[in-house]
């Protein structure tokens, strides 16, 4: 099916892949109280450390220094763990679509962008999820590298900022590779990315530790790994490369540049087109809950706020700007430190569907 998107004028084959509906059973009793464990801490001893102190100078949304109050902020972003009965009593009765960041939601921020692995705890909290109800990984990352690190084939994937969008294929049956293409709205760009990518790989290859992902339909420059010295020149050098290409722009992540399409297709986006896909564009039976902790998340943040529906959770120690109605710590340490992961989906069971 092909249909042209009102806003780019850019035509967008798709099918819908409908979840299984005895898979999702009546809300308000799913253990999300142990699943936003494993997302975060609770806010007692926050503690900015080393890394998320050299963020500062890399992350956009954050307040300045001297607009900073943790205490005030918390106030109006509660931690997601102690308003559980608020967020359950927000789910009553309506289908919850679960949608969550990566690469500091589900995996910690390590230097090397290629290990950003995800613990095999978080991975069954996240099939247990996708079990009741749908859910999507959205990243800014290639979704063929998503899908490498997350290995579950159950899950809605929006790689490349939303703009490579793939259902789940029919459980673990279903050969990898082998799911249906729901949306790439940027597919005519994929030659120019290619080009771009070339030329920047030859541009900063001079810089130590700068390093080039091709996320296929959108670049990412990272600089975790480069001198500070060094991150003038790394962006001037990137800025040179992009200036050639106006079909390109130029955006500020944690750590990294993130090179995309001019057109108007981001993280908000995904999240309104899978809830299309769904059957939920304007319903109000259901409740959106997406989980992430970057400037690019706000998108989404945002078009949860706009609908004036759903549910918006930041991760983050530290006070941001947000779009964001709930907040959560790093997730690393506090996933690392759980003694055990979901006790799955019979767990579940006994705690919802033997009560109906
Ligand atoms: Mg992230």
């Amino acid at each position: 099916m092909v249909i042209p998107d009102a806003k780019s004028g850019i035509p967008m084959s798709f099918s819908v892949a409908m979840p299984d509906s005895a898979l999702f059973p009546p809300n308000g009793h799913f253990p999300w109280k142990r699943l936003l464990k494993k997302l975060g801490t609770n806010t007692n001893g926050a503690r900015i450390n080393a890394l998320l102190d050299s963020m500062r100078a890399s992350s956009p949304t954050r307040r300045p220094a001297e607009g900073e109050d943790h205490g005030s902020w918390i106030l109006h972003h509660p931690s997601a763990l102690n308003m559980f009965e608020e967020i359950m009593s927000a789910s009553k009765g309506k289908q919850i679509v679960v949608f969550l960041d990566y690469d500091g939601t589900l995996s910690p921020i390590v230097e090397d962008p290629d290990r950003a692995f995800i613990t095999n705890e978080m991975r069954e909290a996240v099939r247990d999820v996708s079990k009741f109800f749908p859910t999507a990984i959205v990243s800014g990352r290639c979704r063929a590298k998503v899908h490498d690190f997350v290995k579950l084939s159950e899950l809605y994937y929006a790689g490349s900022h939303g703009m490579d969008i793939k259902g789940p294929s029919k459980g673990h049956r279903q050969k990898k590779g082998n799911q249906t293409v729901l949306c790439q709205p940027a597919r005519e760009f994929l030659p120019i990315i290619d080009e771009v990518y070339r030329a920047l790989i030859e541009k900063v290859k001079h810089i130590p530790g700068a390093k080039v992902e091709n996320n296929r339909f959108c670049l990412s420059v990272h600089y975790r790994c480069v001198d500070e010295k060094k991150w003038v020149e790394l962006a001037d050098e990137v800025k040179l490369v992009i200036k050639d290409y106006p079909q390109l722009r130029l955006n500020h992540g944690r750590k990294v540049f993130e090179i995309r399409p001019t057109i108007k297709w981001d993280k908000g986006n995904a999240v309104e087109f899978l809830l299309e896909s769904l059957g939920y564009a304007d319903s109000n039976d259901v409740l959106p809950v997406y989980i992430g902790d970057d400037r690019t998340d706000e998108d989404a943040f945002r078009v949860l706020r706009q609908r004036g529906r759903g549910l918006g959770i930041l991760v983050s120690k530290v006070p941001k700007e947000t779009n964001a109605s709930y907040s959560l710590q790093e997730p690393t340490e506090a996933s690392y430190a759980l003694p055990k992961a979901f006790s799955g989906v019979e767990e579940a069971k006994k705690m919802s569907l033997l009560r109906h």
